[in-house]
């Protein structure tokens, strides 16, 4: 009998990760496979790892690892797929918006060998603030022009893996690990179950707008050289637009010798323009040497306290 591996990143989910085992342990109980749960602990602030221990000395096929402190979900997600050992393996979320209703489904498409990935799909996004869907859908459209990585909109991390693609994901060195670019630059044969969306069953989001901000724009750095290009755009255009003002002036000096007034304002205005676009450059670049230092450091992506 092969094995699917549950791989759960979970952060101060002490309310909610019962509740997904029971779900989870429903649905594959009549599936023709060997279940093994990989529970991250993301230095979770409170009863998250005794739940785990709990859950790991009622069942032997639980695991979990617990990290020295909070390194994140990317973070999380790495070290529980590292653990996995299983033919299959799905990473979800602990707070039941990953619908384990799903899980039947998405092996029998995976076992079918027509598929390397089953991905899941948001089919609408009800119950998230205005403000939120706008910018996740400006996300898409400007990541999937800058960069070649394909990024479906309303895919989330909860997805079914065979071995063969769980392990070129995890041959990825990088530091700064964006999983929605990793998932989709490694290529393979995905395909998509739908859903609608669904609410966290108990507790809070971590993510906030700022984070979000963040994460995307970590994205679009980690997937693409938007932002150097555009840089180049910018400092050739304020070049061939200085060309024209020089040309002008001389000009109208030789045609015109008695018309050249001094103009401090707009001198002004006009060295500080280029002055920001400059330091706005400098800063994009940094961004990338920014990833290059982190990168070259070479620090584990996380450290475990305590495993089982
Ligand atoms: N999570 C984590 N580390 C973090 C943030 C989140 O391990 O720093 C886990 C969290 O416990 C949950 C999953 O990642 O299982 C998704 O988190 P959340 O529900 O906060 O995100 P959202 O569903 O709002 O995208
Ligand atoms: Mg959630």
């Amino acid at each position: 009998m092969k094995q699917l591996s549950i791989v759960v990143p979970c952060y101060n989910e002490a309310v909610t990760l019962p509740k997904l085992y029971q779900e989870v342990q429903q649905q594959c109980l009549p599936l023709a496979v060997r279940v093994e749960y990989v529970l991250v602990d993301d230095g979770s602030t409170d009863t998250t790892l005794s739940v785990m221990k709990t859950l790991a000395a009622k069942n032997t096929a639980v695991h979990y690892l617990s990290f020295s402190r909070h390194f994140g979900k990317e973070a999380a997600l790495y070290a529980g797929l590292q653990t996995a050992t299983g033919a299959y393996v799905v990473v979800m979320d602990a707070d039941l918006q990953d619908p384990p209703e799903l899980l039947p489904q998405m092996l029998t498409k995976l076992q079918s060998g027509a598929w390397d990935c089953v991905a899941a799909r948001r089919t609408d996004r009800r119950g998230e603030g205005k403000v939120r869907s706008f910018l996740s859908n400006s996300f898409y459209q400007v990541i999937n022009h800058a960069s070649k990585t394909q990024f479906v909109s309303g895919v989330r991390d909860f997805r079914m893996m065979t071995r063969q693609m769980v392990d070129a994901v995890l041959a990825l060195p990088e530091y700064t690990r964006f999983s929605k670019g990793i998932f989709s630059w490694v290529g393979y044969r995905t395909t998509y179950v739908s859903y609608p969306n669904q609410h966290r069953v108990a507790g809070e989001s971590s993510w906030n707008i700022w984070n979000l901000f963040k994460y995307a724009a970590d994205g679009i750095f980690d997937f693409s050289q938007l932002p150097l290009d555009l840089s180049v755009w910018i400092g050739l255009a304020s070049f061939v637009m200085s060309l024209i003002g020089l040309l002008y002036i001389i000009l109208r000096y030789v045609l015109v010798p008695a018309s050249s007034v001094s103009g401090w304002a707009s001198t002004i205005c006009i060295i500080m323009l280029f002055g920001g676009v400059q330091l706005l450059c400098i800063g994009i670049i940094g961004k990338y040497i920014g990833k290059i230092y982190l990168q070259v450091k070479r620090r584990p992506l996380y450290l475990v306290k305590e495993r089982h």
